[in-house]
C-alpha cells in the first residue's frame, strides 16, 4: 500500500533500508498531512472562532471541518461530540477528571483490565485515590484474552464506569468490547473504550458500539503529534463539569462569577491546535481513499505472516499467539539453556540492522508483571508496511539471537 507517499521511508538507516515496524508508538506521515501544516502556516494561519477577518475565518472553517470529518469517521452522531485534546493520555485525564467531579464518591468502583496502557490505568488511580472510589481489573485468561466471566462477577451496583482498550498495545489483541459494553449497559454503566490502538487500524462506529466514550490519538492514525480527541454521547458530556478555565470555554466571564460555553467549545479551553485538526483531517481522507478495511486486512495478513515466520524460530515464544490481532504483535527469545535473551539487546541489533521496533514495557507494567517479564519486543505495523519487510526483519532476528547466544 502507498509506501511512496511516505517520504520519511525512503531513507536508509545504518546503512540499511529502513523498516519501521513501531508503527503503535507513532505512525509516519503522509506527503498530502506533511503538505497541509506547510499549506496552513503559508496561507490561512490566524487564531480562530472569536476573528472578524478572513483568515480567522478561514481557519475557524478549517478547524470545524475536520472536526466534522473525524465525528463522521468515527460515527458519532454530531460534530457536537468531539472533543479535541491533545491525545488520548490528556482524554482519559479529561474524563476521569470530569465524570469523577460528577458522578464518583467514595466506595464506588471503576473497572479496567489487566492489559491497560499506563493512560487508562494511573488516571483512574488518581481519581479513586481523590474519591475514595476503588479501582477493579478485569483479570486474563491463560491465553491472555480478557476474562469476560470474571468481568461479569465485578459488574455490580457500585460500578461507576468502565474503562478497556479496544485493542491491546502489547498484545495486539482486539478485545470483545461489544460484550462488555453490552454487559455494562445491562446495568446502566457507562463505557469508555480507549482507541489508541484500534482507530489507526479497525473501522470504529461509537453508535454501532453504543460506547459512551471513546479516546483515540492523531498521531498513531497518519496524522501530526499533539492532538487528539475524545469522543462522548452528547447526553453524557451535557452532564459533566468543565475541565480547563480560560478563554473559549467560556459564555460569559464576571467578578460574580462565569457561565459556559455550549458543547464541545466548553471543554476547549484556550487556543487548540487548530493545524493540527486540519491536517488530521486531512490524514482521516487519506486513510478513507485507501479504504480503513483494506488497511485492516493487509495489516492482519502481515500480523499473521509475522506470527507463522516467528514461529519458525527456536526459542521464541509469541504472546497470545493465533489470537486475532490488529496492528501489533509481542515476543521474546529465549537461548537454549532456556534463558531469556534480553529485550533490550534484540532491540539494539535489530536497529544496527535497520529494523525499528519497540523493546520494553510499552507502558504496561502490570501486564508485563503478569507475563513475568521486564519487557517484550514489539512489532507493529501500518498501512505501509509489507511482506519483504518482514522476511527482512526475520532475517535480521535470526542472525541478532545468533549474536547473542
Ligand atoms: N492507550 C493506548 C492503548 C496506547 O497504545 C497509547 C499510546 N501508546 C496511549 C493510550 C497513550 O496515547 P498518547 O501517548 O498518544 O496520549
Amino acid at each position: 500500500m502507498r509506501s511512496s507517499d511516505f517520504p520519511i521511508l525512503k531513507q536508509q538507516v545504518h546503512g540499511k533500508r529502513l523498516v519501521y515496524f513501531d508503527n503503535a508508538a507513532t505512525s509516519q506521515k503522509p506527503q498530502c498531512v506533511i503538505d497541509a501544516i506547510s499549506e496552513a502556516y503559508s496561507t490561512w494561519n490566524a487564531n480562530i472562532h472569536r476573528g472578524t477577518h478572513h483568515l480567522s475565518q478561514v481557519a475557524t472553517a478549517k478547524h470545524e471541518e475536520a472536526r466534522s470529518i473525524l465525528a463522521q469517521m468515527i460515527g458519532a452522531q454530531s460534530s457536537k461530540e468531539i472533543l479535541f485534546t491533545r491525545g488520548t493520555t490528556e482524554g482519559l485525564n479529561m474524563l476521569a477528571f470530569c465524570f469523577g467531579e460528577a458522578f464518583i464518591h467514595e466506595g464506588d468502583e471503576i473497572i479496567v483490565s489487566a492489559m491497560e496502557h499506563h493512560s487508562n490505568i494511573v488516571p483512574w488511580q488518581m481519581l479513586c485515590e481523590r474519591k475514595k472510589a476503588v479501582l477493579r481489573v478485569i483479570p486474563l485468561r491463560e491465553d491472555l484474552s480478557l476474562d469476560i466471566e470474571a468481568y461479569k462477577g465485578l459488574l455490580n451496583e457500585r460500578t461507576k464506569l468502565v474503562s478497556v482498550a479496544h485493542v491491546s498495545n502489547v498484545l495486539g489483541i482486539i478485545n470483545p468490547i461489544e460484550e462488555i459494553i453490552r454487559l455494562a449497559h445491562e446495568k446502566n454503566i457507562p463505557v469508555c473504550i480507549d482507541g489508541a490502538q484500534s482507530a489507526p487500524h479497525l473501522k470504529v462506529d461509537v453508535q454501532a458500539l453504543d460506547c459512551d466514550f471513546f479516546v483515540c490519538s492523531a498521531h498513531k492514525m497518519y496524522a501530526p503529534t499533539g492532538i487528539g480527541l475524545l469522543y462522548g454521547k452528547q447526553q453524557w458530556l451535557e452532564q459533566l463539569p468543565p475541565y480547563q478555565g480560560g478563554g473559549e470555554m467560556i459564555d460569559h466571564v464576571r467578578w460574580s462569577g462565569t457561565t459556559y460555553n455550549v458543547l464541545p467549545y466548553r471543554f476547549e479551553a484556550g487556543t487548540p491546535d487548530y493545524v493540527g485538526s486540519y491536517a488530521w483531517g486531512v490524514a482521516a481522507q487519506y486513510m478513507q481513499d485507501c479504504g480503513i478495511d483494506a488497511i485492516a486486512t493487509h495489516e492482519q495478513e502481515l500480523a499473521a505472516y509475522t506470527e507463522q515466520q516467528l514461529g519458525q524460530i527456536e526459542g521464541i515464544h509469541i504472546y497470545a499467539a493465533g489470537q486475532k490481532k490488529a496492528g501489533a504483535i509481542s515476543f521474546n527469545a529465549y537461548d537454549a539453556s532456556g534463558k531469556l535473551v534480553h529485550p533490550f539487546d534484540l532491540g539494539a541489533l535489530l536497529d544496527q540492522q535497520g529494523v525499528a521496533v519497540r523493546i520494553g514495557h510499552h507502558c504496561a507494567e502490570p501486564l508485563m508483571d503478569e507475563l513475568k517479564v521486564p519487557g517484550t519486543v514489539r512489532v507493529s505495523f501500518g498501512m505501509y508496511n509489507d511482506k519483504e519487510e518482514i522476511d527482512l526483519f526475520i532475517s535480521a532476528l535470526r542472525r541478532a539471537i545468533q549474536m547473542l547466544s
